[in-house]
């Protein structure tokens, strides 16, 4: 059987310029009125030649949308537990080498801050950290979480890549979701932007997001941060195909896609390229249209007005009332803990009200987690 990563090899080596040089808007046409689209059609979908057809693409996955996912809208917040990390990943403001000031929040500062966070009205939480397992490793992850459990039903987690017994030690600890970005999926290039540090494992952390959906994660969200390639659409075109063979191998895990782009943070790194809204716009399409059936994450990098203008396009899950600092939310102190710039600032309430306007429902909560799971409530 071909795992993802010799797919992923596999597709790193296909020639998309010529394959793009062939399609024709009716190919486009043909590959989005598909009931299950090939790979290809996939690709076609990705081409320069459905850039003029974005409005018949908007259609068509609006359509699939609201039939699979109603018109609702997923809401979750990061708290960021540490941004302690031993690697160097070039792109990034907690990279080991930025002077950022480095803070990993006591037992008592979690409590404080998941209180804060769920009197706002927030249910569905994302744990992130940098990486550095001695100072927030997987028993500091399974200590925050028997303590956040209690006040949130859904705690899902942004961190560092694990092995499948340290997954299943935090799912039974009551993490039930696992959010792993490959950052890029061309070795070579992720190579030269981790230059030092654990996170250099490409294998390794390529395999993450299977490792969890062996582990028995609820929900699995894989992705690229677009602009670190100049090749957005090979990054895209593999993030679907990854999400694709995930929902085909594992059946009982919900799988998504995130699709965050670069912002501006601590440090002069620069975007190999600028995947502009238009662009963007093109991936959450095609991406749609592709894997009707998985959750597509769109966060507060984004614009207020772009985010507001693309609920209807096929997004499923949006944060709202963040805050990228450590402690952010329950204490001002920490500003100089910020791992990036967020562009959409509001909080829950007025981000739920601009959902409504737009006949869309926000989602705080929607499932219930089993009983045995460590913090939960009786
Ligand atoms: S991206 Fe993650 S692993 Fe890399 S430097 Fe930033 S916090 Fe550390």
């Amino acid at each position: 059987m071909t795992g993802f990563p010799e797919l992923c090899a596999t597709t790193m080596d296909r020639d998309l310029a010529s394959f793009f040089a062939r399609v024709t808007p009716d190919d486009v046409r043909r590959a989005m009125a598909r009931s299950m689209p090939s790979a290809d059609d996939f690709l076609t979908l990705l081409s320069p030649a459905a850039q003029g057809l974005l409005e018949e693409m908007a259609q068509r996955a609006h359509e699939l949308t609201v039939r699979h996912f109603g018109r609702t809208m997923q809401i979750f917040t990061p708290l960021y537990l540490s941004n302690h990390c031993t690697n160097r990943c070039v792109y990034c403001g907690f990279n080991a080498g930025t002077g950022v000031a480095r803070k990993r929040l006591t037992m008592d500062e979690v409590r404080a801050e998941g209180e804060t966070i769920a009197a706002s009205g927030q249910r569905q939480l994302l744990i992130l950290t940098g990486d550095a397992p001695a100072l927030a490793g997987v028993d500091y992850l399974e200590r925050c979480t028997k303590i956040l459990r209690g006040m949130f039903p859904s705690v899902t987690m942004e961190v560092f890549a694990m092995t499948e017994a340290e997954y299943a030690r935090l799912a039974a600890a009551g993490i039930d979701g696992l959010t792993m970005f490959q950052e890029t999926y061309d070795p070579v290039l992720y190579e030269r932007l981790h230059p030092a540090g654990p996170k250099r494992d490409y294998a390794f952390r390529l395999g993450a997001p299977e490792r969890g959906c062996r582990a028995g994660m609820r929900v699995v969200n894989v992705g690229a941060l677009l602009g670190l390639s100049p090749d957005w659409r090979r990054e895209a075109f593999l993030t679907g195909l990854h999400a694709d063979y995930l929902q085909r191998h594992y059946p009982n895990t919900d799988v998504a896609i995130s699709l965050p782009r670069m912002r501006p943070h601590a440090g002069h790194f620069q975007p190999a390229t600028a995947v502009t809204d238009a662009n963007l716009v093109q991936i959450l399409l095609a991406q749609r249209i592709f894997l009707p059936f998985a959750g597509i994450t769109i966060s507060t990098r984004e614009a207020p007005a772009f985010r507001d203008n693309i609920v209807p396009l096929g997004v499923t899950r949006m944060s709202a009332g963040v805050s990228t600092a450590v402690g952010g939310h329950a204490s001002d102190d920490n500003a100089d803990t910020v791992q990036f710039e967020i562009s959409d600032h509001r909080g829950l309430a007025e981000f739920s009200t601009m959902l409504r306007s737009r006949g869309y429902q926000p989602v705080y909560k929607d499932w219930e987690p089993n009983a045995h799971v460590a913090g939960n409530r009786p």
